[in-house]
């Protein structure tokens, strides 16, 4: 099963995608984890991205779409991944795209998970306190909204056109939002 997780900062798209993943026994990856875990060890692809994603801004597509195409092509990958944060542009649409016709592969499903915007901002709070993420202060977080209303809310019509689309609700208790999301995967 391949299957992209969509949704504002805050949705709960890492949470939900790697609980689903395990679940499924599919790969999770997450973009925003890759290029943390990056961060964290100081390479050359980390030192890059901190300074795009310590404003909120998406790290350019060229840097973002190699990782991508190498971690699609390890073999844990092939029975299947959750892809949660990319594609986020219009160009990283079509490179998947790309990717996955290269490997005659498709994608089976996009979950749109929603949350209103008073809702992402006291969860994308709450996180800050807890884990310190350095992209989680107010000014940052409104910044990430901002971004992806611009460049990524549109994909949502994009893949809605392609009726791949699915929207689930993210709002209530973890498990509640995981069986939302069991249900939705299994239609
Ligand atoms: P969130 O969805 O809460 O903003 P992520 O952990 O998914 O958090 O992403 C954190 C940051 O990593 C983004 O703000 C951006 O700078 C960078 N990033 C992650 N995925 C992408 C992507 N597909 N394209 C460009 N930048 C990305």
């Amino acid at each position: 099963m391949r299957v992209l997780f969509m949704g504002p900062p805050g949705a709960g798209k890492g949470t939900q995608a790697a609980l689903l993943a395990q679940r499924l026994g599919i790969v999770h990856i997450s973009t925003g984890d890759i290029f943390r875990s990056n961060v964290s060890q100081g390479t050359p692809l980390g030192l890059r991205a901190k300074a795009f994603m310590d404003k909120g801004e998406y790290v350019p597509d060229d840097v973002t779409n190699d990782m991508v195409r190498d971690r699609l092509a390890q073999p844990d990958a092939e029975a299947g991944f959750i892809l949660d944060g990319y594609p986020r542009t219009v160009a990283q649409v079509l490179e998947l795209d790309g990717m996955l016709a290269d490997s005659g592969e498709q994608l089976d499903a996009v979950i749109e998970l929603t949350a209103d915007t008073d809702e992402l901002v006291t969860r994308l709070s709450k996180r800050a306190q807890e884990q310190g993420r350095t992209d989680d202060t107010p000014e940052v977080i409104r910044r990430r909204l901002e971004v992806y209303a611009d460049s990524t809310a549109p994909l949502i019509a994009l893949f809605a056109e392609r009726g791949i689309l699915t929207a689930v609700d993210g709002l209530g208790a973890i498990d509640d939002v995981t069986a939302r999301l069991v249900t939705a995967l299994a239609n």
